[in-house]
């Protein structure tokens, strides 16, 4: 499993990933073995397999069920444990539309019985409100991601959906689940996508609070890759269980390994 951007691409200003030196060659080698591959990102604004077409066209041989995203693990953790609730969604209008062809029923207000955010630009209060009652009566909060922000070309982006979650997570008291990176569901995700125990599987990263995480919660062998968040860490001031297996400064060196 690789991470996308930091790891895979750097994003330009204009969006566009520009593909890290022998990522192309990487995942064709690996491909090549026979063994499956896919990639996590937390990106929640479009649909994975707009996320895998837009690589395409930066360059990256990746299929379009080769990408994974919150909307994935959100969709099958709603299968499986809030199955035909009907569910308020803070969702651009893409996730909607992918929610509704996964069968998830949306709901209008309070009787939801579950809540999920994801990527959102734009929201009001009243919907908010409902959500919170609505979480007040039990229904659980989801969300995609919970981290403040992400790295953009000109410094962090906040993240608007940590701050829906948070408004909501606050009047309501309850504690949001992520389903992205990292969480149990999203090892869950990989383990029903790949079809096998994620403790064969190599998870490769920038990113150590998510990427490397998500590795170690399913028990995987975690490679941090140094071109991106996580370039500058110092490994010997986080505790030993938090480290990676391995440590590389791009993903051209996993072409020796494979
Ligand atoms: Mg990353």
């Amino acid at each position: 499993m690789f991470d996308v951007d930091g790891t895979l691409v750097h994003r330009g200003p204009d969006g566009r990933g520009r593909p890290q030196p022998g990522a192309p060659e990487v995942l064709e080698r690996i491909r090549a073995s026979g063994r499956p591959l896919v990639l996590f990102t937390n990106g929640s604004h479009v649909s994975s397999e707009r996320i895998a077409r837009g690589l395409q066209e930066d360059g990256l041989p990746i299929g379009e069920r080769e990408v994974l995203t919150p909307v994935e693990s959100a969709i099958t953790y709603l299968r499986r444990y809030h199955r035909d609730r009907p569910v308020l969604m803070f969702v651009t209008e893409a996730i909607r539309e992918r929610l509704q062809r996964a069968g998830i029923p949306a709901a209008r207000g309070e009787e939801a019985g579950a809540v999920f955010v994801a990527h959102i630009d734009q929201t009001d209060f009243d919907e908010m409100e409902r959500a919170a009652r609505a979480v007040r009566r039990g229904a659980p909060l989801l969300a995609g991601s919970y981290v403040p922000g992400y790295a953009g070309a000109n410094g962090i982006i906040f993240s608007r959906g940590a701050m829906v979650t948070a408004a909501i997570a606050k009047v309501s008291g309850a504690r949001p689940k992520v389903l992205g990176k990292p969480s149990r569901a999203a090892v869950a995700e990989l383990r029903a996508r790949l079809g096998l125990p994620t403790e064969r599987l190599a998870v490769i990263g920038d990113d150590l609070g998510m990427d490397i995480r998500l590795g170690q919660m399913g028990g995987s062998r975690t490679v941090l890759v140094r071109s991106g968040i996580s370039g500058q860490v110092e490994l010997h001031r986080i505790p030993e269980r938090r480290r990676p297996d391995a440590v590389i400064d791009g993903v051209a060196e996993l072409l020796e390994w494979l």
